[in-house]
């Protein structure tokens, strides 16, 4: 993705992986692989690879720029976290990235979670001295109180919350509570008038979208709300990674009929480059328009 201007505020991307990763059945276990196909075939063909049958699944930070502040929202897997495949790939790209934009981890003042799950948080903590602390020491760190309180409990009550990848919420979250850098707000929270939330459950119980609105221009960050362009012709399509799918369907659902044929700019964290698009109607389903 191009550095993108939404008013006064930039958006830049910091990918941490790219490419084919998940054969359709695998993502979407109630999908109709013979329909899925014939979308497939008719969609940008950048987002699935015919070769090995799998969709193509990008991770990314994005670098948010106002003239006051810098904010990163959501912060992929982070480095030395023991995961194994197919999370154990290299971590260098992205601090490579991270310091191309001229940042520092001083210099981030805030840290947006959409949720709290694996490939969201990992950049909100390095290992320092066999310890978790904070990657950026003067940063806030945005969570969703109640999000933060599930996964708390999930963890506690000795649950597998993040699929066999290990103490997600030990590693990624509790650590900056700990260190008094967390806000834990709830979804009417919002940041200079430029930042706010919308709630958008099903994927995890409190998932937030983050819109920045400046200048009478719109973008939202759209977090995992949909992983896949795919889901605009099949919102009912949920990943098998969504604590309520059903949940999910319908906030896709409702969220599609809200924006199709609006200016507003979407910024899918999952959705390979050019990344950004604008949703349309099309037929009784929607489309997926990459801006390029
Ligand atoms: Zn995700």
């Amino acid at each position: 993705m191009r550095e993108i201007r939404i008013g006064d505020v930039s958006v830049a991307e910091i990918v941490e992986r790219d490419g084919p990763l998940r054969p359709i059945a695998n993502m979407f276990p109630t999908a109709d692989i013979a329909l899925a196909r014939t979308h497939l075939a008719a969609m940008d063909p950048i987002v699935f690879d015919p070769v090995t049958e799998k969709l193509v699944i990008t991770y990314r930070t994005f670098v948010v720029r106002t003239p006051k502040q810098n904010i990163l929202i959501d912060t992929c897997t982070g480095e030395h976290k023991g995961y194994g495949a197919p999370l154990d790939f290299p971590k260098q790209p992205w601090l490579d990235r991270f310091h191309a934009l001229g940042l520092t981890f001083e210099n981030i003042d805030f840290v947006f979670c959409t949720h709290l799950h694996v490939d969201h948080t990992g950049w909100n903590t390095r290992l320092v001295d066999g310890r978790w602390v904070p990657t950026f020491p003067n940063a806030k760190y945005i969570f969703h109180k109640r999000e933060y309180a599930f996964w708390e409990e999930e963890t506690r009550r000795g649950g597998n919350p993040h699929f066999n990848i290990g103490p997600v919420w030990t590693m990624n979250c509790e650590p900056i509570v700990e260190a008094g850098q967390a806000l834990l707000i709830d979804e009417s929270y919002s940041l200079d008038d430029t930042f706010f939330l919308s709630l958008s459950p099903g994927h995890t119980p409190y998932h937030c979208c983050v819109h920045i609105r400046s200048q009478g221009r719109e973008a939202i960050v759209l977090g995992d709300m949909m992983h896949h362009a795919l889901q605009c012709r099949e919102p009912d399509w949920s990943t098998g990674f969504c604590t309520n799918p059903q949940q999910a369907a319908d906030t896709r659902w409702t969220f599609f009929r809200q924006y199709a044929d609006t200016q507003t700019l979407m910024l899918p964290i999952h959705f390979p480059g050019p990344t950004a698009g604008t949703i349309a109607a099309d037929g009784l389903r929607f489309r997926y328009d990459f801006k390029t």
